[in-house]
C-alpha cells in the first residue's frame, strides 16, 4: 500500500510529538529524514529504536528525537512502520510531518493506520472501535467496554454464534444439494434447537446494548422540581462543586446549566433547570419553558420534592405532568430534606414512579443513595463489562437484524417449510454477523466505521 503518514499526537504543545509513518516505503521515507547516530535506519531491525537528527530533507536540522522502526508483519497496521519521536511543538511536529510527505508519503486520511490494520487482518471491525472507544473513554465504565471490545469479546462472541450458523447452514446446503447422496438427513428438530440456543446468545448481547450505550455515552439527566425543593443542593451534592446558585429566595435557579458529574462509573450529563412552577414572572417562565422542551429529550428525570412540607398544587402539578406516557418510564423521584423529618404526606409517591428514594440533600452520603437508584433504573449490575457489550447503533443494527432473520428461520421451519427456505433466511443471519465482525463488510460500511476515527490512528 502507498506510505502514508500523519501525526499521531494531538496537535498541542507537549513533551513530545510522534509522526507516523506506514507502508511499503516506510523505511525509505524515514531514512531521508532520520539520520541515526548509530547503524543506518535501514539497517534497524523491528521493534528498534536509535537517537539521532531530524532534518527537513534538505540539508537543514529541524530537531533531534527518536526513530521506531517496526518491520511487517509486527507492526501495529501490519505493514512496515516508522515512528519518529520529536519535541512536542506544534511547529516543529508539522515540519518534521511536512519534511516525511516531501520525502514521499502522503497524507494519511482519518483512522487509516487502524483502516491499514483491519484490512491486513490485525484487528477485526469491532476491534477497530474499540480503540476508537479507547481514545474516546471519559469514565471508568466506559474504558472497560472499550478495552472488552478491544480484546475481541465481542468479536469471539459473535464468532462463535456464526460458526456455529456456518456448521448448519453447510449440512442444510448439502441436503439441499445433494438429496439422492447418502447424507444423513438434518434432523428439523435439532435444527431448530441449535437456532434457538443462538437466538438466546444473541438476545443476550444485544440486551448489553442499551447499558453500554450509557455507561458509554453518559445518562442525560434532568432535574425538576418547584423552587426551593434543594434542585441545586443535589445537583452540588452530585457534582461535588458549587456550580448553581444555593438560594432561599424561590426561583433563583434561572437558566439550564448543562454539566457532566460523574457518579461511581456512571456519567450523569446533568441540566439544572428553573423548575416547573406556575408563576408570572417573565423571566422564571422562559425557564419553565425550556426545562420542559428538555424533558422530552431525557433519558433519566430526577424529580426533587421537599418532604418536609407536604404536597401542595405545584407539587401536584408536576406529578401530573411527569405521569405523562413518554416520561414517566424515566423518573427518579426524590423526596428531600429528610433531615427535617418528612411528612407521611409524601408515602402516596411510593411505587408512583420508577424509583423513589427519600434523602437529604446537605448529607454527602445521599449521593450513593442517589446512585445506587440510577445502576438500579438502568439495570447497570447485570452488564459484565468485561465481557461481550455492544457498544455502538452499527453494531447493534446488525446484530438485532441477524437475530430477526434467526427467529424467521425458527418460524419458517415451524410452520414446515422445506430447508432450502430456511437455508436462504440463515444466510441473511450469517451475512449481518460477518458485517458486524467485518468478516465480510462492503467497503461503505468499512469505510463509515473509520469516517469517525480521528487522523493519526
Ligand atoms: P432549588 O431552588 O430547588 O434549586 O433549591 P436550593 O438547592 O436552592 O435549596 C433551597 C434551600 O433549601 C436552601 O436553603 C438549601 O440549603 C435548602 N436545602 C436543600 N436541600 C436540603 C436538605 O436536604 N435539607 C435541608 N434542611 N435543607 C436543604
Amino acid at each position: 500500500m502507498v506510505t502514508a503518514a500523519a501525526i499521531s499526537t494531538p496537535r498541542a504543545a507537549g513533551g513530545i510529538a510522534v509522526i507516523r509513518i506506514s507502508g511499503d516505503g516506510a523505511i525509505k521515507c524515514a531514512e531521508k529524514v532520520f539520520k541515526p547516530y548509530g547503524k543506518a535506519v535501514s539497517e534497524m531491525e523491528g521493534y528498534t529504536c536509535a537517537y539521532g537528527i531530524i532534518g527537513d530533507g534538505c540539508g537543514g536540522k529541524l530537531d533531534d528525537g527518536i526513530l521506531t522502526v517496526f518491520r511487517a508483519p509486527h507492526s501495529y497496521t501490519g505493514e512496515d512502520v516508522c515512528e519518529i519521536s520529536c519535541h512536542g511543538g506544534v511547529f516543529v511536529a508539522d515540519s518534521v510531518l511536512q519534511a516525511v510527505l516531501a520525502s514521499g508519503a502522503v497524507p494519511a486520511q482519518a483512522g487509516e493506520f487502524t483502516k491499514r490494520a483491519f484490512l491486513n487482518g490485525k484487528l477485526s471491525l469491532t476491534q477497530a472501535e474499540g480503540v476508537m472507544d479507547i481514545i474516546s473513554a471519559e469514565g471508568k465504565a466506559a474504558h472497560k467496554c472499550a478495552v472488552s471490545l478491544r480484546d475481541g469479546k465481542l468479536f469471539k462472541s459473535i464468532k462463535s454464534v456464526s460458526d456455529r450458523l456456518q456448521t448448519l447452514l453447510g449440512s442444510c446446503a448439502a441436503w439441499v444439494d445433494y438429496p439422492e447422496e447418502d447424507i444423513a438427513e438434518v434432523s428439523e428438530a435439532a435444527m431448530a434447537a441449535e437456532l434457538s440456543e443462538l437466538s438466546g446468545e444473541l438476545s443476550n448481547i444485544l440486551e448489553t446494548y442499551n447499558s453500554g450505550i450509557i455507561l458509554k455515552n453518559g445518562i442525560d439527566t434532568c432535574i425538576v422540581g418547584k423552587p426551593n425543593v434543594g434542585k441545586s443542593t443535589l445537583m452540588n451534592l452530585l457534582s461535588g462543586c458549587e456550580r448553581s446558585i444555593v438560594t432561599d429566595i424561590a426561583g433563583t435557579t434561572r437558566d439550564i446549566v448543562e454539566e457532566s458529574v460523574r457518579l461511581g462509573d456512571i456519567t450523569l450529563r446533568l441540566a439544572d433547570t428553573a423548575g416547573i412552577h406556575s408563576t408570572k414572572d417573565v423571566v422564571e417562565n422562559f425557564g419553565v419553558r425550556k426545562a420542559v422542551e428538555r424533558l422530552g429529550g431525557a433519558s433519566l428525570i430526577i424529580a426533587v420534592f421537599d418532604g418536609s412540607c407536604p404536597p401542595d398544587t405545584d407539587d401536584q402539578r408536576l406529578i401530573e405532568l411527569l405521569s405523562q406516557a413518554d416520561v414517566s418510564e424515566k423518573i427518579l423521584a426524590v423526596i428531600n430534606k429528610s433531615d427535617k423529618g418528612t411528612t407521611e404526606d409524601w408515602q402516596f409517591m411510593e411505587g408512583r414512579f420508577l424509583k423513589t428514594v427519600t434523602i437529604s440533600a446537605n448529607d454527602g452520603n445521599s449521593a450513593a443513595i442517589i446512585e445506587a437508584a440510577v445502576r438500579e433504573i438502568f439495570l447497570l449490575d447485570n452488564v459484565d463489562l468485561n465481557g461481550a457489550v455492544i457498544s455502538n447503533e452499527r453494531q447493534r443494527v446488525a446484530c438485532y437484524n441477524a437475530l430477526s432473520e434467526i427467529n424467521a428461520a425458527l418460524e419458517t421451519l415451524n410452520l414446515g417449510y422445506t430447508l432450502d427456505a430456511v437455508n436462504v433466511v440463515l444466510d441473511n443471519a450469517l451475512n449481518y454477523l460477518l458485517e458486524l465482525t467485518g468478516e465480510r463488510a462492503t467497503e461503505n460500511v468499512v469505510n463509515e466505521v473509520f469516517s469517525h476515527f480521528c487522523v493519526g490512528k
